[in-house]
């Protein structure tokens, strides 16, 4: 029977898309702000001729602009459709050991499916009860290691000395840190890969750069590392970027101003809404993200979100175990966590 044969999995959810117009969209950790403004210009005056020829394999200009942007070679970056399309070749590329890769209880829930997809043996390390990482955890013998930083869905971010102490005690297998969010108050990584050669960065362009719906993510490492990312890639499909994709990425990494001003804006009205949240009654840890991972003292999150849910207002909830009383809210515009704000005041009286 064909079916004896199917690499069954049981796959990533990822949160709502809703169809409908008018909705307060906080589900996702998007960002609520246009890219660049250079990269609607750039759509407009585009070369459709082009696309009838394959895309640029080594996806150079947007490598070259971030090679740039972070002060690294061209030949340490790799770029991929989003940051889960890296993460997942990085999964196939470097944990191929028998003994167990690790991550955390809590955190970005692709990657057991990952682990799962590629039969790789994982042991999760509990979070402590402040949500924090166990670093002495983390030096228990393993095949590789995967941390998000901030973490995911809980907001909270861990120190470089704290990822370094992670680093060094793992110096013979590969330390992942993905860093979707770091753009938002953290300092990264990036400074260490001259340390450690153990050590590789994951981001991406969904958040902090407004580009979701473009689908770009990338890696920076060691020259070998990224070797050999590009390896399995070419193994696996040559042409992952799109023509449009590569484009506009470039440009809207050319946009640095306007990079920091929509990253810092949304800090500030994530700053605002910590202290709203506090006054309605709510906790959660202290988010260095576009998103705030909250509970509230007396009425479960399952309650608010179908409440709010039925509002308009989408926010993501997830029924499994230690997370099932929080909500992860995405950091939207002023007006947008306004509304929020309103509508928790009305349900919680
Ligand atoms: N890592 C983390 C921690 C995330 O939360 C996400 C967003 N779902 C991703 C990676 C993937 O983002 P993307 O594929 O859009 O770059």
């Amino acid at each position: 029977m064909w079916e004896d044969n199917v690499r069954r999995v049981v796959p990533y959810v990822a949160g709502e898309q809703p169809q409908k117009k008018n909705i307060i969209k906080l589900n996702t950790n998007e960002c609520p702000y246009p890219p660049a403004p250079e990269v609607s210009k750039l759509l407009e005056n585009m070369d459709c001729d082009s696309f009838r020829l394959y895309p640029d394999q080594n996806t150079t200009s947007l490598v070259d602009v971030l090679s740039e942007y972070y002060k690294v070679k061209p030949e340490q970056v790799f770029v991929g459709v989003g940051s889960d399309d890296v993460l997942c070749l990085s999964f196939l590329t470097f944990f191929n050991s028998d003994k167990p890769i690790l991550f955390p209880d809590v955190t970005y829930s692709f990657y057991d499916v990952w682990a799962d997809l590629y039969r790789i043996p994982y042991k999760t390390v509990p979070l402590k009860d402040d949500w924090s990482l166990d670093v002495e955890g983390m030096k228990q013998e393993n095949g590789g290691v995967i941390i998000a930083n901030p973490n995911a869905p809980t907001g909270l971010y861990a120190p470089l000395s704290v990822i370094e102490e992670i680093v060094e005690a793992n110096k013979d297998v590969l330390v992942i840190v993905d860093e979707a969010y770091i753009d938002f108050g953290g300092e990264s990584a990036l400074p260490l890969l001259e340390k450690y050669d153990n050590l590789m960065i994951v981001q991406t362009f969904s958040k902090s750069r407004a580009m979701a719906g473009m689908r770009i993510g990338f890696a920076i490492g060691s020259e070998e590392q990224i070797k050999c990312l590009r390896d399995v890639k070419f193994s696996f499909n040559s042409y992952t970027m799109n023509m449009p994709s590569l484009e506009l990425g470039t440009a809207a990494v050319r946009n640095d101003r306007y990079f920091k001003e929509i990253t810092g804006k949304i800090i500030e009205t994530r700053e605002w809404t910590k202290k709203e949240l506090t006054r309605l009654g709510f906790k959660f840890p202290d988010s260095m993200s576009n998103f705030i991972f909250a509970s509230h003292k007396s009425v479960p999150a399952k309650d608010i979100f179908g409440y709010l849910r039925a509002n308009n207002i989408y926010v993501r909830y997830w029924d499994k175990p230690r997370i099932n009383n929080y909500l992860r809210i995405t950091i939207g515009t002023d007006d947008q966590m306004k509304v929020l704000i309103s509508a928790l005041e009305a349900f919680l009286g």
